[in-house]
């Protein structure tokens, strides 16, 4: 029996992980994966961008947890000789309309003490010279690294401190004998003490397969990038955003410079016929309903 189960390894399952392990040395930890590999959803497909949390709403726990992950994702990598780069980004208005979101920005940014400075269209060609735009503004904390990266990192500290990483196993139900939690999986069941879900985009089923009602339904959409051919790379120096647009919750397609020097563009997103489904044939029934 374990005392503490963590399902799902991506990097939110094996920062939780490790965290436990952190907090009770002596605790027997497992997490469960169902991929062959860790990582390989959410974790391993993003911009790999280390956000500064100016996006949200001051007093918030996203903006809190935002700017401590910021702070404390770059000391981990430090610590650790984790390539990542603290390069700022810069967010530009290229119509008149979004002067005035740009300045609301511009002062939330103020007020989460981010070091944000406002710049005039030369000051924002001086860093991105190929940028054409009104206004913009330059966030200094912004970073970028490869989250499988940091994901390989913390699945090397939880073994250090005696916990085990089980790939290819995928919880298929949950149910509770005697207040210890059983795991039914294709491998066979796992007892206990708690159940920790890190489930990412199947975290609502999961939560069912206890008989919780999560009170949420994810709704897949799908990101899709572009990349920029080698010889265009010079293009863009470090993060370029545009103003994004309040009555979508994503942050706009932004040219995003990865930590191998590649450069994406992106990513929109699309409603998905499927949780994990990164084609646009990929169709899952159970999803669609
Ligand atoms: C397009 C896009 C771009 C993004 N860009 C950024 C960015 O630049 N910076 C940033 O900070 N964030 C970014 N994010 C957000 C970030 O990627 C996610 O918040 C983060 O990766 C979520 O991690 P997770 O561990 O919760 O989910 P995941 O990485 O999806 O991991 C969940 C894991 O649970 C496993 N699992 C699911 N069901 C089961 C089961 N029944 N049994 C066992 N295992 C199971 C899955 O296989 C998976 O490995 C982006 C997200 C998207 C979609």
């Amino acid at each position: 029996m374990h005392e503490y189960v963590i399902i799902g390894g991506g990097i939110v399952g094996l920062a939780t992980a490790m965290a436990v392990g952190n907090k009770h040395p002596k605790a027997s930890i497992l997490v469960l994966e169902k991929e062959q590999d860790l990582a390989q959803h959410q974790t391993g497909r993003n911009s790999g961008v280390i956000h500064s949390g100016i996006y949200y709403k001051p007093g918030s726990l996203k903006a809190r947890f935002a700017r401590e992950g910021n702070r404390s994702i770059v000391e981990f990598c430090r610590e650790h000789g984790i390539k990542h780069e603290v390069c700022g980004k810069v967010i530009v208005a290229i119509k008149a309309s979004e002067l005035p979101l740009l300045d609301s920005l511009f002062q939330r940014g103020l007020d989460h003490r981010l070091a944000v400075a406002r710049l005039a269209p030369e000051q924002v060609q001086e860093i991105e010279p190929h940028v054409r735009c009104l206004a913009g503004i330059k966030v200094p904390l912004t970073g970028i690294v490869n989250y499988r990266e940091v994901s390989a990192k913390y699945v090397e500290l939880i073994k250090s401190h005696g916990g085990t990483v089980q790939t290819g196993t995928r919880v298929n139900r949950l149910h509770e004998v005697n207040g210890i939690q059983v795991i039914e999986t294709p491998h066979g069941e796992f007892e206990a003490g708690f159940i920790i879900n890190c489930a990412g985009l199947f975290s609502d089923r999961v939560a069912r397969f206890s008989g919780l009602d999560p009170g949420a339904k994810i709704v897949p959409f799908r990101g899709e990038y572009y990349e920029l051919v080698p010889e265009k790379r010079y293009l863009v120096r470090t993060l370029v955003y545009p103003v994004p647009n309040p009555d979508f919750p994503f942050l706009g397609i932004h040219f995003t410079r990865m930590i191998d020097d590649s450069v994406h563009a992106g990513p929109n997103a699309v409603l998905a016929f499927k949780r994990e489904g990164y084609c646009r044939t990929d169709i899952s029934c159970a999803d669609l309903f």
